[in-house]
Order: C-alpha cells, then sequence, then structure tokens
C-alpha cells in the first residue's frame, strides 16, 4: 500500500456504484479517508431489479483488476468478439451484413446485482465508511462541510439534476431508443467463441445479446433498443416477467429469426431479470454549486450519460474513477478547487469526448460512409478485427468512423495491402 501525500484528506462520494466505490476503493488504498453515501443496501441491490447489462472490455477491466476488484474472473463466461448483423430489407430471413471481429481481449459482464454488493463490503473491509442514505441537497450540504472533496457519482439518480445540462454537448434532449434487458438461461450458444451478438434492424432498433455472470451462474443477457414509437417500442403495456419475455421473443420472431432459433427454450434467469424505461443521454457541467456556496464534482454517468447502444457506460466510469483517482493522487496537499475539478473533468472527456461522439453517432440512422465501412467488414479481417477493438478503445474510430474522407482513404488503403 503507498501512502501519498494528500492522504490526510478526507473524501466523500455520494453514489456507490460502478465509479463511485471503485473510486472510493482507489482512494483508501492510498491512504486517503473516504465515505461512500449510498442509497440502497447491499441486500436490496443483490435483490432487486437488474440495472444494466455492464459489458466491460479490457481496458476498463484492466482499472479493476489493477485494485484487485476482480472477483468473478474464474467464474464470469468470456465475451470473445464482436459479431455484426444487418437482416435483409427485401428477403425475410436472410442476412446483407454478418461478420465477426476476435477481440485482442476478452471482455465480460458481471451483474451489477452481484458486482456492487461485493464491492460495497469490500470498501468496508478496506477501512471505508459507508453511509446508507438516499442523498438530497442538505446531505451533500453536509458531506461538503465535513470533507476536503465531494464527488458525485449517483448514475442516473435525481440528485445528479444538480449539475446544468451542458446544451452543447448534448444533442439529445429526448431518450433515443427504448430500452429493455431480459436475462436468460437456455438459449443456445453460438458456434465457435462467444461474442456480443449485435443486431442492426435498420428504422426498427437494435439487438443484442452476451454470455454473463448473474446471481445464478451464467447466463445470457438480451438487450433492445427500439427506435421511439417504431414496432420495437412494445414495452409500455408488459405488465409481467412472463409478458416480458414472451414480448423479447416476439421481437426476435418478427425481425431475426436466427437469433429467435437460438432462444426456442429460453427462460427468465429470474423475475427481476427483465427491466424497460428510457433516457435521454445527457452530458452535464461537471461543477456544481451548492446553496452554501460550496462546490461538487461530478463523475462517470452523473455528468457524462450516453445511450447503451455502445456498450460504453460501465466501461467510462472505470476509466472516469481511475483518471479522477490519479489526478486527486497527483493533486497532494492543494485544496480541491474549482479550476482542480473542471480540469479533472477536462481530463476525463478528452477521451469520454470520443465514447459520447460515437455512440450519439450510431443512434442516428447510419451515413453513406459508416454502411459502406459495414459492409467491408464481412470481406475484410483486419477491419472486422479494428472495429470489434474499438468498443475497448472509442478513440480508435476516430477520425476515420466520422469523416468519410478518412473512411475512403483508410478503406482504400486496406485494400490495397490486400
Ligand atoms: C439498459 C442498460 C444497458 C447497459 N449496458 C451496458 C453495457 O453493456 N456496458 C456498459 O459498459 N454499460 C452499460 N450500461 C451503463 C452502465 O450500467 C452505467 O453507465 C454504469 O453503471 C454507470 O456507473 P456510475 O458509477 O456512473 O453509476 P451507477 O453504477 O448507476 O451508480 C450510481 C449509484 O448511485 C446511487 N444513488 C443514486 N442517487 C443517489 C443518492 N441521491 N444518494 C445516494 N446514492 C445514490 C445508485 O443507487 C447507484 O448505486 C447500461 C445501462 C442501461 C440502462
Amino acid at each position: 500500500m503507498i501512502i501519498e501525500a494528500g492522504s490526510n484528506k478526507r473524501i466523500t462520494i455520494v453514489g456507490g456504484g460502478q465509479s463511485g466505490l471503485q473510486l472510493g476503493i482507489g482512494l483508501l488504498d492510498n491512504g486517503y479517508e473516504v465515505e461512500v453515501v449510498q442509497n440502497r443496501t447491499a441486500e436490496e441491490i443483490a435483490a432487486g431489479r437488474v440495472l444494466s447489462s455492464q459489458c466491460m472490455f479490457d481496458g476498463a477491466l484492466s482499472h479493476e483488476r489493477a485494485l484487485g476488484l476482480n472477483f468473478w474472473d474464474d467464474v464470469c463466461p468470456t465475451v470473445d468478439s464482436i459479431n455484426f448483423t444487418v437482416p435483409a430489407p427485401d428477403q425475410p430471413g436472410a442476412k446483407a451484413i454478418d461478420w465477426n471481429g476476435r477481440l485482442d481481449a476478452p471482455g465480460q459482464s458481471v451483474d451489477q446485482r452481484v458486482k456492487i454488493p461485493r464491492w460495497m463490503a469490500e470498501f468496508e473491509r478496506r477501512g471505508g465508511r459507508l453511509t446508507i442514505l438516499d442523498a438530497g441537497i442538505d446531505d451533500i450540504e453536509a458531506c461538503a462541510r465535513r470533507s476536503d472533496l465531494v464527488i458525485v457519482a449517483a448514475g442516473k439518480g435525481e440528485i445528479v439534476r444538480l449539475f446544468e445540462r451542458d446544451a452543447e454537448k448534448s444533442p439529445y434532449d429526448t431518450p433515443q431508443r427504448a430500452l429493455a434487458l431480459t436475462y436468460v438461461t437456455g438459449m443456445v450458444p453460438r458456434p465457435g467463441h462467444s461474442a456480443v451478438c449485435f443486431n442492426l434492424i435498420p428504422g426498427v432498433g437494435e439487438y443484442f445479446c452476451f454470455p454473463a455472470l448473474t446471481t445464478s451462474g451464467p447466463c445470457e443477457i438480451m438487450v433492445l433498443e427500439g427506435l421511439p414509437g417504431g414496432p420495437m417500442d412494445c414495452w409500455k403495456d408488459v405488465k409481467s416477467p412472463s409478458e416480458h419475455l414472451a414480448r423479447s421473443k416476439w421481437v426476435l420472431d418478427t425481425f431475426l429469426p436466427w437469433e429467435a432459433e437460438r432462444c426456442r427454450d429460453i427462460a427468465l434467469t429470474d423475475d427481476n431479470g427483465i427491466l424497460a424505461g428510457a433516457f435521454a443521454p445527457t452530458i452535464r457541467k461537471p461543477i456544481a454549486r451548492l446553496p452554501s456556496g460550496a462546490l461538487v464534482l461530478g463523475l462517470a454517468d452523473a455528468v457524462c450519460l450516453n445511450d447503451p447502444i455502445t456498450g460504453q457506460g460501465s466501461n467510462n466510469a472505470s476509466k472516469a474513477a481511475k483518471i479522477y483517482l490519479d489526478r486527486i493522487l497527483a493533486h497532494g496537499d492543494r485544496p480541491f478547487d474549482a479550476a482542480f475539478m473542471q480540469a479533472t473533468f477536462d481530463a476525463y472527456w478528452a477521451y469520454a469526448q470520443f465514447v459520447t461522439g460515437w455512440t450519439n453517432a450510431l443512434l442516428a440512422p447510419p451515413p453513406p460512409h459508416v454502411l459502406k465501412i459495414m459492409g467491408t467488414a464481412g470481406a475484410a479481417p483486419t477491419l472486422a478485427r479494428r472495429i470489434a477493438n474499438g468498443f475497448n478503445d472509442p478513440t480508435d474510430f476516430f477520425p476515420w468512423f466520422a469523416v468519410p474522407e478518412e473512411a475512403d482513404l483508410y478503406l482504400e488503403s486496406l485494400q490495397a495491402a490486400a
């Protein structure tokens, strides 16, 4: 354990999810006094609804491993590749695009109902103070009085409205997808290695599935993203877990027969293995001023919330926690003022702007150059592999995925090499 110069500092983190607990544990290991304020007990989280599909790739997982938080490596199934499929528009049951790109290192998804309670216990075991409280403004004022730094990592909690929406960085002000999760057992594995099987149904939405670890053991997670008002925006009248499962199967039967085929005998992992909802992707200003004048700093989803279409939120949360940890350690004994807070968020945004740009782009109908890239990858394994590994580090998509001329240049260079 390294004791840093700033280790007499007291830091409070409001929200004990992926980013809050990871940062809290990192700070504890460096000798800081850390309190995490969390609005649900470990038992409530473990026995509650699923929260996410939380597929994480190697870069993000490496930050958990560095803190000794990778408790499930032996039991969690691996995600070995990305498979991308588009159904043929005029030939029912046929595929217009279908390719697979191997990940250089596997990903994994540990149900947050498993991970977060375990991390809460670990946080306390390493000396952290865990307070169970649904923090409001007055509580955060109290945190600010007793701390050198307050970080709000409350995800999609109401309290994050403390932070002003950054309209310049947030192109959407309404939800862009109707979201649903269905955790199941009994899905037929894809042949060969495992994958995030990502299906894009033009004008309808997206469906992806991958293996994961849930409260009862290995499972598969189905993620359904329907365009608002379209046929996959179909959850509002669903009244029971069995109806939710039946509706998930209906989507596959209707649009993706090859995925339906894998799901003939699926069953829900548990009645809480379902979720349906929608939210607007929102970037917020990273610093909020409390009525007393005290400043607090936002972390991860609290200030940088993206649609799950690219499966990046937990990855972002892990990377943000790592960047904030490094900045806090490097700051030593100096006060955590507005300049520190802004620079810390900016260091994260230098990375996250690319994830946000890529994710927001995928929410819009694909422009011709993206269709060309995705269509070419079937015949170009190097390209398929690069796209797959872009999920681990989306900065690698830029500029060639975003700028048509760059896409042409890159595709030409691949052709020349072939
Ligand atoms: C349908 C869906 C699918 C997803 N799939 C993926 C995926 O495949 N891959 C991926 O990387 N990401 C995915 N995500 C996103 C990912 O789950 C989140 O981005 C990630 O958990 C964010 O971490 P966080 O620390 O910011 O917030 P969270 O993990 O949400 O933690 C916030 C914590 O704060 C607590 N809290 C809230 N308000 C208060 C309060 N007032 N006081 C005290 N505590 C409070 C909450 O209870 C929670 O424990 C998905 C999300 C959804 C909705």
